[in-house]
């Protein structure tokens, strides 16, 4: 594996002058470390295998090589024989990725369509009977318009499997597979993934062939320029506190996670009925009003986008301030997607979770999966104090049964402690736990 130090900048990676002038206008003035292995091992032809996050700049590093080999060879595309395919879970991300296409490719012959479910077939059948370099596209529609004749994969060369732990997550794999089983035999193929549990690492063996391996962020479960702290707060008075948090906080631009559709639309009804603007992302939203909420909350004319994990996935919005878990995920990892959509490209952010009673187990099973305990904001009117003496109960218990007692005056500041927080419980800071989740992959 090469080193992250190997490049330093894009020049030493020889791309096509159009893309390095786009990178120069776009700012990017140095590869992010995926970039900076990544990009070399794809000119040299090699199949890779990328443990890297969403906001660690992997959509370029696998965009700009393939768009600079295509123009290297500037045979057109045949109707409906793509060059390159791009595989995405959502349509969100799908859209997103050939944006980052599209932007990297203007000025050059390099033409790209995105395919996904949930809108007519109508411009997507168009794009293909005209010919395109590049498809992105989510399994389901593809595998339709596969069968449908509109679309072959016989003229693939390259191929990129990108957040392949969320295709398993979402119950993809098996369409992934059957769009593998149709690629070339002799093809190049490029696979992205946050995490690598056992199902994922048997998809990459069907898809791949001699990876070379890049693993830019094993030692990292969260990024560290993320603040998180929670909040112990009861249920009923969640509404309230978020509305306080994100007027006190002066937030523009937050991120706000709710466990259900429903709770989604009615919490984004009240910000808007308090004087905060917002909008919900959730699968009951038809595709035109996800796409409309997601401008609104790009451009700035919506403050707050309230989410569903499934539905939040591929957000791709820089300067997202905040992000506020309203409610816990039961899964430890995605608590770390969620909070992955702040501090992007190296920018600094807060993740704010609230933990009521019914979700302290929710909370000690992210920490023991992130090895590390969220510091808790005490200092805030609707600090539930019951519940953070049944979230410190809760840990004694599963620590062991001795209740760690701590002086109230030893509250340590850790980094990322701001003023105001402390341990659990108002007071005392827990060990550090070393264990796995067993829940976590
Ligand atoms: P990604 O992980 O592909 O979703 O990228 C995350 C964000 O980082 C996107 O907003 C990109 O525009 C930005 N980005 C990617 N590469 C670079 C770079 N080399 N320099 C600055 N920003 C970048």
């Amino acid at each position: 594996m090469s080193t992250i130090e190997s490049t330093r900048s894009f020049h030493t990676l020889e791309l096509d002058a159009s893309i390095m002038q786009t990178l120069k206008q776009q700012q990017f003035h140095i590869p992010t470390p995926v970039q900076s292995e990544a990009i070399p091992l794809v000119l040299s032809g090699r199949d890779v295998l990328a443990s890297a996050q969403t906001g660690s700049g992997k959509t370029a590093a696998f965009a700009l090589p393939i768009i600079h080999q295509i123009t290297a060879e500037p045979r057109k595309p045949q109707p409906g024989r793509p060059k390159a395919l791009v595989l995405a879970p959502t349509r969100e991300l799908a859209g997103q990725i050939a944006e980052v296409f599209e932007l990297f490719s203007r000025n050059l012959r390099v033409s790209t369509a995105v395919i996904f479910g949930g809108v007519g077939k109508g411009a997507q059948v168009t794009a293909m009977r005209r010919g395109v370099d590049v498809v992105v596209a989510t399994p389901g529609r593809l595998l339709d318009l596969m069968q449908e004749g509109v679309i072959s994969l016989d003229h693939v060369q390259t191929v990129v499997l990108d957040e392949a732990d969320r295709m398993l997550d979402m119950g993809f794999i098996p369409d992934v597979r059957r769009v593998i089983a149709k690629l070339p035999a002799q093809r190049q193929s490029l696979f992205f993934s946050a995490t690598l549990p056992p199902q994922v690492v048997e998809l990459s063996r069907a898809l791949l062939t001699d990876p070379a391996r890049i693993a830019v962020e094993t030692n990292e479960t969260t990024r560290p320029q993320i603040d998180q702290s929670v909040m112990f707060v009861n249920r009923q008075d969640k509404r309230d506190a978020l509305r306080t948090l994100l007027t006190e906080k002066g937030s523009y631009r937050a991120l706000v996670f709710t466990r259900t559709k429903h709770r989604a639309r009615d919490l984004a009804k009240y910000l808007n009925k308090n004087g905060i603007t917002a909008d919900d992302l959730q699968g009951n939203k038809s595709q035109n009003a996800r796409i409309r909420a997601l401008a609104g909350f790009h451009s700035g004319d919506i403050q707050v986008l309230v989410a569903t994990d499934i539905a939040s996935r591929g957000i791709d919005v820089d300067d997202i301030d905040h992000v506020i878990n309203f409610e816990l995920p039961n899964e430890p990892e995605s608590y770390v997607h969620r909070i992955g959509r702040t501090a992007r490209a190296g920018k600094a952010g807060i993740a704010v979770s609230f933990c009521d009673e019914s979700e302290i187990e929710h909370l000690a099973e992210i920490e023991r999966a992130i090895e590390q305990s969220v510091p808790v904001i005490t200092n805030h009117r609707y600090h539930a104090k019951a519940v953070a003496d049944a979230a410190l109960a809760y840990t004694s218990r599963r620590n062991g049964g001795s209740q760690r007692s701590a002086p109230a005056t030893h509250a340590a500041r850790r980094p990322g402690t701001r003023a105001g927080e402390s341990g659990r419980g108002g007071g005392s800071q827990r060990p550090r736990s070393r264990r796995r989740s067993s829940r976590a992959r």
